[in-house]
């Protein structure tokens, strides 16, 4: 188990992906933050399931991405709930999908915020944990969106581009810290967030779950199958081996051949 003893924290852990590399993590023993929305008995219920199954502490923090005192306090105050902070996933993430003439600018303003500005503060308080104790891994889900666009998708693509961004220049920052940071890009994934999506499609054409499944997966993806959400848990687990330990601002594609195009 190579995280024994680790501390991961992951944003947006209560649901999909996030939740999927939580668990990659606690099986390589890593203690747990979860954090996120949602109902608070099913997440106990999560938190309870997680520990028992992979003998680890699991805690859960309900930082809103959207607040940046809350953000703040969740951060700082891991060392001292679960003995240190090492790894970061900054994955919380929402969409909205709409032109750019009727984009709401309250639905431009949350994503910006759950999006981007959350990673930034995440990262900005992690850091100085991350550097005391000479060690840390930092991890932003972005998404083949930080590398090229689709219509509709203006704030979630200046976002996840932000992203992008951001992650080199925490890797230039942190170069000689025995800190990495770096992104991971999916294609699609078939969680909560891409669910609503293809609902939208088959309401909007009137068809089915399943033709816009594969019409979802078709337009973007040479290769029709979504990315599951273990297969990302397992490109977490490599960043935070020592296989990885010179392997800083990058960002890791795993999209079915979307952005090979
Ligand atoms: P999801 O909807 O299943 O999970 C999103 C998580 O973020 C949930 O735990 C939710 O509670 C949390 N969240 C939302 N708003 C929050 C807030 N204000 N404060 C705290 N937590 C909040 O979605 P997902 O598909 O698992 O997405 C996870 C990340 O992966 C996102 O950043 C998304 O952009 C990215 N991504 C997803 C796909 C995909 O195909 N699903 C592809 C590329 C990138």
């Amino acid at each position: 188990m190579s995280l024994k003893g680790k501390t991961a924290l992951v944003t947006g852990s209560t649901s999909g992906i996030g939740l999927g590399i939580a668990r990659a993590l606690a099986k390589e023993g890593a203690h747990i933050m979860l954090n996120g929305l949602g109902d608070a008995g099913a997440i106990s219920k999560l938190r309870v399931d997680l520990a028992k199954q992979f003998a680890v502490k699991v805690d859960y923090d309900p930082a809103d991405m959207t607040k940046p005192e809350q953000i703040a306090a969740m951060i700082k105050g891991t060392p001292a709930r679960l003995g240190s902070l090492d790894v970061i996933v900054n994955n919380a993430g929402i969409q909205h999908v709409a032109e750019i003439a009727d984009f709401p600018d309250d639905k431009w303003n949350a994503v910006i915020a759950i999006n981007l500005t959350a990673v930034f503060q995440c990262t900005k308080y992690a850091i100085p944990i991350m550097k005391a104790q000479k060690w840390g891994r930092i991890i932003n889900i972005a998404s083949a969106h930080g590398l090229v666009a689709s219509a509709q998708k203006s704030a979630y693509v200046a976002a996840k581009h932000g992203v992008v961004g951001l992650t080199k220049v925490a890797a230039l920052e942190t170069a000689n810290t025995g800190i990495t940071c770096n992104a991971i890009c999916p294609g699609w994934v078939r969680t909560p967030l891409v669910e609503a999506q293809i609902a939208a499609r088959a309401k909007q054409n009137g068809t089915s779950i399943e033709t816009e499944s594969v019409a979802l997966l078709s337009e973007k993806q040479p290769m029709h199958r979504f990315t599951d959400v273990d297969q990302l848990g397992g490109l977490a687990v490599f960043l935070c081996s020592d296989a990885a330990a010179t392997m800083t601002g990058t960002q890791l594609v795993m999209d079915g051949g979307w952005t090979a195009q």
